[in-house]
């Protein structure tokens, strides 16, 4: 039996795996799917230090009806499915108050600080350099007063340390020559980054694992049965048995079902979102386009232009409405890449484990012994991976970890 057990190969399992084999600790990772194969396979793709401001922030309730009316908008909630997110919805606008925001950004901003330093080491390790994207990242609205009226999220970003340089028109216009930049406003967002495949980066850190002698088991959970008072095994789909010492819960959306079985339950959701990836699109970018006027980001990704974003609260199980795919496809086209020539590509669908307060479960599992979460990474979970791994490990290891975890535990207010 391994010393510890990792449910979970998203970026955010594969990762507490790599760091807790990084420390000398035998450890095995069990994913039901492919490696990276959900929330980490289709993402944006970016290293997005400062999008530290939650989603829920001051004047966010005054947007929200129109938000919520308009199924073609940057937020909606499937029909029939508000009285189920309601209790959760009410959370997640608390905290939008000021103070809270201003937490938020600082308890976010902790983490990605050190994701930068954190990825070099295991991309290094991994011998993966080719996994980053060539420039930082543009950010662009349609025009300088549409920046202005987003200042509070830029100087709450500031507020943590991170800089940003904003573009004169000519030099905005030289930079991306396939964007159509007229009239809008652009500033380049420093330390940002992108990945060339989030789900190939998650894949080949997880072939170094087993290359190092990690294990990684393909199969469904079912249920943890406890012992006296911690986990003693996993029971699997086809009926057999795994038994566990020390266990971390890195499930993604579905770990409120596994928690259960400890007797233990948080606010999680499933943010949904969406990409279209266009293989031949005729747009040629050297770096990831954040449109923040359309909400959605355009990334030079290994199979084409990846559009993405959009967030749409839905069951965990709700089929894709792939209109939500097609529309960030148009906007795409009217508002940014005028030489956009195929508008077809392949969609997705995948979801955000996203907490009210936006803030990572990263922690012990609250009166269960021997056992860890590391859940609720929101819009920023591939960001946070290799950060997460080495706290959950250091914990592990007992050690002090470089980040006090008490903002991040699971038995705190999430309001
Ligand atoms: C549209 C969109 C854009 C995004 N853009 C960015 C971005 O640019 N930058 C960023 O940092 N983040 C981004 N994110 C967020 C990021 O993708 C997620 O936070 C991150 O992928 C979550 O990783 P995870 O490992 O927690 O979850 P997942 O990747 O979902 O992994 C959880 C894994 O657990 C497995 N599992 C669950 N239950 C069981 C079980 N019972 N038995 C076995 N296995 C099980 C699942 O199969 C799954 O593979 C974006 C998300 C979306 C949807």
């Amino acid at each position: 039996m391994a010393e510890v057990t990792v449910i979970g190969g998203g970026i955010i399992g594969v990762s507490c795996a790599l760091a807790l084999q990084r420390e000398g600790v035998a450890t095995t990772l069990v994913e039901r799917g492919s490696i990276g194969g959900q929330a980490t396979f289709g993402n944006c793709a970016l290293l997005a230090v400062s999008e530290i401001v939650p989603l829920a922030k001051p004047g966010v309730i005054g947007k929200l009806p129109g938000w919520l009316l308009n199924p073609e908008g940057p937020l909606a909630i499937r029909p029939g499915h508000l009285p189920t997110a309601l209790p959760w919805l009410a959370r997640f606008l608390l905290n939008a108050r000021t103070h809270r925001v201003a937490q938020i950004c600082h308890h976010l901003g902790a983490i990605t600080a050190h994701a930068q330093n954190d990825f070099d080491d295991v991309i290094e390790a991994a011998d993966i350099q080719n996994i980053w994207g060539k420039n930082e990242v543009l950010y662009l609205y349609d025009s300088r007063q549409q920046y202005d009226t987003d200042r509070l999220s830029w100087q709450l970003r500031a507020n943590e340390g991170h800089q940003i340089t904003e573009l004169d028109d000519d030099t905005l216009r030289d930079l991306e020559p396939d964007v159509d930049t007229r009239g809008k406003f652009g500033l380049i967002a420093h330390g940002w980054r992108s990945f060339t495949d989030p789900q190939r980066l998650t894949r080949e850190l997880s072939e170094h694992f087993s290359e190092l002698g990690g294990e990684i088991i393909i199969a469904d959970i079912k249920r943890i049965e406890m012992g006296s008072a911690k986990a003693k095994c996993l029971h699997l789909l086809d009926g057999s048995q795994l038994d566990v010492d020390k266990l971390v819960i890195a499930a993604g959306c579905w770990a409120n079902t596994l928690l259960a079985d400890l007797g233990i339950r948080i606010p999680l959701a499933p943010l949904h979102g969406y990409h279209t990836d266009i293989a031949d699109s005729g747009v040629s970018l050297s770096r990831p386009v954040v449109y923040a006027s359309g909400g959605f980001v355009n990334t030079p990704v290994e199979s084409g232009l990846r559009i993405a974003g959009t967030v749409e609260i839905a069951p965990l199980n709700a089929l894709p409405n792939y209109r939500r795919a097609e529309v960030l496809v148009e906007k795409a086209q009217r508002h940014l890449f005028p030489g956009l020539t195929h508008t077809h590509g392949s969609q997705w669908m995948g979801a955000r484990p996203f907490m009210p307060d936006t803030l990572p479960v990263i922690g012990p599992a609250p009166g269960v012994a021997d056992t860890w979460l590391a859940v609720g990474h929101g819009q920023l979970g591939v960001t946070m991976g290799p950060t997460t791994g080495k706290i959950i490990s250091a914990l592990i290891t007992k050690k002090t970890p470089a980040i006090d975890i008490a903002p991040y535990r699971a038995d705190r207010r999430y309001t």
